[in-house]
C-alpha cells in the first residue's frame, strides 16, 4: 500500500503525492473547491457522483470526539461550568470546521485508493490503483 500520512494532511494526491487537491488560494464561500484531476499524475478526484458523501462519517467521527473528550474533561475534571465548556467547545469548533471539513474528504481520497502491486510493471501510472472504494 502506498499511503501517506504527509500527503493525507497536506490535502495532497494520494497517488503522486504531488498534486494539489483544493484549489488555491482558500476561499471561504467555496472550501471544497477541488481540482477535477491531479495537475500532475492526471488520477481523478471523484471518481463517481457523490463520492464524498462517505467523508461525512469521518468528518463526524472526527469533531464529535474532539469536541466531546475536552467538554467532559473541562466540566467534569476541571469542575467548569457546562456553559463555559460550551463556549469553548463552540470555539473550537469554529476554529477547526474548514480544516476538518477538508481533511475528512482528504482521509476519505486516501483511505479508498488502494494500490495493486500486480499491476506495478504496468505502462500506464492508473493502472496501478483500483479506484473503487471496497
Ligand atoms: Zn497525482
Amino acid at each position: 500500500m502506498n499511503f501517506s500520512w504527509k500527503a493525507m494532511w497536506n490535502y495532497k494526491c494520494p497517488r503522486c503525492k504531488e498534486g494539489d487537491m483544493y484549489k488555491k488560494p482558500f476561499e471561504f464561500t467555496d472550501p471544497l473547491k477541488m481540482h477535477k484531476r491531479c495537475e500532475k499524475c492526471n488520477l481523478h478526484f471523484e471518481p463517481e457522483p457523490g463520492f464524498y458523501f462517505g467523508a461525512l462519517i469521518i468528518s463526524y467521527g472526527i469533531s464529535s470526539w474532539m469536541l466531546l473528550l475536552p467538554t467532559l474533561a473541562l466540566v467534569l475534571y476541571y469542575d467548569w461550568s457546562v456553559n463555559s465548556a460550551m463556549l469553548v467547545t463552540l470555539l473550537l469548533a469554529g476554529s477547526t470546521y474548514f480544516t476538518i471539513l477538508r481533511l475528512s474528504r482528504s482521509i476519505y481520497l486516501h483511505v479508498s485508493m488502494r494500490y495493486d502491486k500486480s499491476l506495478e510493471n504496468s505502462q500506464n501510472a492508473g493502472d496501478k490503483y483500483d479506484n473503487t472504494i471496497f
